[in-house]
C-alpha cells in the first residue's frame, strides 16, 4: 500500500498560505509548516512593543495558523543567510528595498532543502498569480520553481489549475480538479474560502509580510548603509530601525527616540551599547545616540530629546546624558522649538 504523502507548507502567518495548506490536508496529505525568521518580519513585532497597540492580539501569526490547522510548525532562523538576498538581489528590488523575487526563490529553496532532508514529497506555497506585482506573476512563477531547485515538486494549490501540472498532480498524490484557479489582486475568493473553512480571525494583509516593503523603513536602512560606508547589517540594527523616531541632524550621529512607553522600554534593552539621553526634570523619552558626537553634538542631542518631552514648552529641561562607559551627567538645555527641527532630519 502506498504510504501517506508528505508536504511541507511555507507558512507566513497570512491567509493564503493557511488556505493552501488546508486544501492539501483535505486531500489526505500529511502537511507540516515551515516559517523563516529573517529579522524583517512585521508580524507581531511592533504591535507587541507599542503600548497604544495594546488592543491588538499579541500573537505569532504563523504559530496561530499552525494551531488552527492542527499541524506542526518548524520556525527556522535564516537571519545570516538571508543577508545576501537583501544585499545582492539578482532580480533587483520592488518599490522599496523588498527583493521579493529573490526572497521567494530563497524561501522555496530552503523549504525544498528541508523537504529533502526530512524525506517529504513536495513543497506548498500560498502564491496566487497576479497577487503581487513582483514575485507572484505568471512569468515569475517558473523562475521561483527553477531557481529554488524545487522544480515540479513545488505546488501552488490556490492557482495550480492555471499552471502546468506538477509532480504531485501527475503522480496522483493530489487531485488537480480539487485545486484552485485564483488569479489577480482581489481577496474575495480567499475570504470566501476562509469563511467556508470557518477561519475568521486570520491576520489581515497590510501591504507586505516584511518591513522591506515599507518606504520609511527602506529610507532608514539606506541611511544606515550610507553613513556606515558599507552595505551590511546585524540583527540589532534592523530591529532598531523598526522602533522609535529616527532623526539624523549630522552625518556622524543619529538619534533613536522612543515615541511612547512601550518603545522606551524596548530601547532600554539597548541603552548600554549607546550613549543615551533621557529627560529628568520632565517626563520624556529615552533617546539612543547612534554614532560619535562632539560636545556641541551632545548639546544638540539634549535639546532634541527635550523637545520630545513634556517640558517642550518650558525654558529649560534637565537631560541626563550617559556615555557608553556608563559615566553620567545632567545638563540644562532649552528644548529645541518644534518648528526649528528641519524636516529632512526625520528619516
Ligand atoms: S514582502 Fe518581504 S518577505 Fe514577502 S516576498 Fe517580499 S521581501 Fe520576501
Amino acid at each position: 500500500m502506498q504510504s501517506q504523502r508528505k508536504a511541507v507548507a511555507l507558512i507566513s502567518g497570512g491567509l493564503d498560505s493557511m488556505l493552501a495548506a488546508r486544501l492539501i490536508m483535505e486531500q489526505g496529505v500529511h502537511v507540516e509548516g515551515i516559517n523563516f525568521f529573517t529579522g524583517f518580519c512585521v508580524e507581531g513585532h511592533t504591535h507587541a512593543i507599542r503600548k497604544h497597540d495594546g488592543k491588538r492580539p499579541k500573537r505569532n501569526n504563523a504559530l496561530w495558523v499552525a494551531e488552527q490547522l492542527g499541524i506542526k510548525l518548524h520556525v527556522v532562523d535564516v537571519i545570516d543567510e538571508y543577508k545576501d538576498v537583501v544585499l545582492n538581489p539578482k532580480h533587483g528590488y520592488g518599490a522599496n528595498l523588498n527583493p521579493c523575487l529573490d526572497c521567494k526563490g530563497f524561501m522555496v529553496r530552503k523549504a525544498h532543502e528541508w523537504m529533502l532532508e526530512h524525506e517529504f514529497d513536495f513543497v506548498i506555497t500560498g502564491e496566487v498569480i497576479g497577487q503581487r506585482p513582483m514575485s507572484q506573476r505568471r512569468d515569475t512563477m517558473p523562475i521561483v520553481a527553477r531557481e529554488s531547485g524545487a522544480g515540479e515538486r513545488l505546488l501552488r494549490p490556490l492557482c495550480a489549475r492555471l499552471l502546468p501540472q506538477t509532480l504531485p498532480e501527475i503522480e496522483g498524490w493530489v487531485r488537480r480538479d480539487r485545486l484552485l484557479a485564483f488569479n489577480g489582486r482581489s481577496r474575495k475568493p480567499q475570504m470566501a474560502l476562509a469563511a467556508h473553512y470557518g477561519f475568521d480571525d486570520y491576520a489581515q494583509p497590510a501591504g507586505g509580510c516584511c518591513f522591506l516593503t515599507n518606504e520609511q523603513y527602506s529610507v532608514k536602512l539606506t541611511d544606515l548603509w550610507k553613513t556606515r560606508g558599507k552595505r551590511d547589517y546585524e540583527l540589532d540594527d534592523i530591529m532598531l530601525l523598526k522602533i522609535g523616531r529616527h532623526l539624523r541632524p549630522r552625518r556622524n550621529f543619529k538619534l533613536i527616540i522612543g515615541r511612547e512607553e512601550g518603545e522606551n522600554r524596548f530601547l532600554e534593552g539597548y541603552r548600554r551599547r549607546f550613549t543615551h539621553l533621557r529627560t529628568v526634570s520632565h517626563i520624556g523619552p529615552l533617546a539612543l545616540l547612534d554614532g560619535t558626537a562632539s560636545e556641541e553634538d551632545l548639546d544638540l542631542a539634549a535639546r532634541l530629546t527635550a523637545r520630545f518631552s513634556q517640558g517642550r514648552d518650558c525654558e529649560c529641561v534637565q537631560v541626563e546624558i550617559t556615555g557608553r562607559d556608563g559615566a553620567t551627567r545632567v545638563v540644562s538645555v532649552p528644548p529645541m522649538p518644534v518648528d526649528a527641527v528641519p524636516q529632512d532630519w526625520y528619516l
